[in-house]
């Protein structure tokens, strides 16, 4: 036990639980829970604590898996893994890796632990694929009470629906048992475009890409697109010359150093953001497709990200740039466009629609309400789902609004974790008490 300070990776969120655990073990894990539920303590999960939102926040019992991290089976003929929920996604991929196995889809790092990941919805982009929690096909979950659940897709489809995107709030996930498929390469092809004309075919690039997204910054008219493509060809990976200047040298040393510039000089912003979109370079290589998704992040930045409709995506952009220029926003950091296919679980934010995914930055320590409100505004007039585990202004009334298996939801939380041991003041408010 312990009773470090916890601080996201965004330096946005902390607190100072009253205790910290590491378990080694499912048991050991489970007696933990047991004696804080026995102490009407109330108890928070950490993963690796890339959520940008509350979610893990607890001044009472925090308990991380950072000790239960080892990979339990691994079913090479049917294509399956079963993991400890505390290993990371970058861990888990490369043992995959090793195995001729991979992750259908990964976001845009694989820093997070596949508990964190799958409990907030985590999502890549490909119009054809669900988040990483509909790749979940069991997992055995720890109750308030020390209780251990099996849930299986097999046995009770319509738990494992709940369970899989539940921001801890049922209980404590030990295990996680995921689908995988054969690895493969993709090919990655970036390129500078003007917005106007990626707007203009969303939908066709979407639906001929496996994986399509853009990123643009607000006030410029020029766009980066992504498109990743599975391939059989020979690997060509990104030189050496091309990864230091625009994976390192262009998204992390240069962008970090005017993201800092630009707190101190703000009226600097447009002129930043006009030169980071011409040295935008185009880029075609291919690789494993685990090093193709995930990518290193050294700059710190806070992030709200709506899931909308799929073929609102355009007009939503469209907005958001009208807006931006009208209010007077000062925004550096792009704005993401991605996809994902719909799902059935009951909190995923693709749940019951083919979904296109609009993120928002800004850089950490400077101001993000007011932009962050006026893009929730325009995402909030077309039924847009916060990601649970990002920032948003949105309660619990609001959203059940959203989610037509709300009460399918709330009813599997009041069965497993009737005394809302598992619960913080961001669970509350998004959730209910
Ligand atoms: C740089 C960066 C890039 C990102 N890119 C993407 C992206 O491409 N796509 C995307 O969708 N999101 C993205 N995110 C968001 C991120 O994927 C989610 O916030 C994810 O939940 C973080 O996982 P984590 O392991 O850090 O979990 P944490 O943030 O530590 O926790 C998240 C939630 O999971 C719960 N939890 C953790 N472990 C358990 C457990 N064992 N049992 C029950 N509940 C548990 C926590 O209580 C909390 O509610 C990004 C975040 C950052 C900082």
């Amino acid at each position: 036990m312990s009773n470090t300070r916890f601080t996201n990776w965004a330096r946005n969120q902390t607190c100072t639980p009253a205790a910290k655990h590491l378990p080694r073990s499912e048991d050991e894990l489970a007696t933990i829970v047991a004696e804080a539920h026995h102490e009407r303590r109330t108890v928070r999960c950490v993963g690796s604590g890339h959520s940008f939102s509350a979610a893990v926040l607890t001044d009472d019992v925090l308990i991380s898996l950072d000790n239960m991290s080892r990979i339990l089976e691994i079913d090479r003929a049917e294509r399956v893994v079963r993991v400890e929920a505390g290993i990371s996604l970058a861990e888990l991929v490369k043992t995959l890796d090793r195995f001729d196995l991979a992750l259908p889809n990964l976001g845009d790092i694989a820093y997070q632990t596949v508990a964190g990941a799958i409990s907030t919805s985590t999502h890549g982009t490909g119009l054809h694929l669900g988040g990483l929690a509909t790749q979940v096909i069991a997992m055995r979950l720890v109750l308030a009470t020390g209780d251990i659940v099996d849930i299986a897709a097999d046995d009770d489809p319509a738990l494992l629906q709940s369970a899989a995107v539940s921001l801890g709030a049922l209980g404590v996930i030990s295990s996680v048992t995921i689908q995988c498929v054969d690895s493969f390469n993709l090919r990655a092809v970036e390129t500078p475009e003007p917005l106007a004309d990626v707007l203009a075919t969303w939908t066709e690039r979407c639906e001929s890409n496996d994986h399509f997204e853009f990123l643009w910054i607000p006030g410029t008219d020029q766009a980066l697109t992504k498109s990743n493509n599975r391939t059989a060809g020979a690997i060509e990976p990104i030189g050496r010359f091309a990864y230091a200047r625009d994976k390192i040298g262009v998204e992390n040393v240069l962008f970090g150093g005017l993201s800092r510039f630009s707190r101190r000089f703000p009226a600097s912003i447009p002129t930043l953001a006009s030169t980071i979109t011409r040295v935008a370079q185009p880029n075609d290589y291919s690789d494993a497709s685990w090093k193709i998704f995930a990518s290193a992040r050294w700059v710190r930045f806070v992030e709200m990200e709506y899931a909308i409709a799929f073929d609102v995506l355009p007009d939503v952009v469209r907005e958001i740039d009208m807006m931006t220029r009208r209010n007077g926003h000062q925004v550096l950091f792009p704005v993401e466009a991605r996809a994902a296919a719909a799902d059935d679980l009951a909190l995923s934010t693709a749940h019951g629609r083919t979904s296109a995914y609009v993120a928002v930055h800004m850089s950490a320590g400077r101001d993000y309400r007011s932009y962050f409100k006026d893009v929730e505004a325009i995402a909030s007039t077309v039924g847009g789902r916060p990601h649970w585990g990002k920032l948003h202004f949105k309660n619990a009334d609001d959203l059940a609004a959203l989610y037509p298996s709300w009460s399918d939801f709330a009813a599997t939380r009041d069965r497993l974790d009737p005394t809302r041991t598992m619960s913080n003041a961001y669970v509350t408010r998004v959730l209910g008490p």
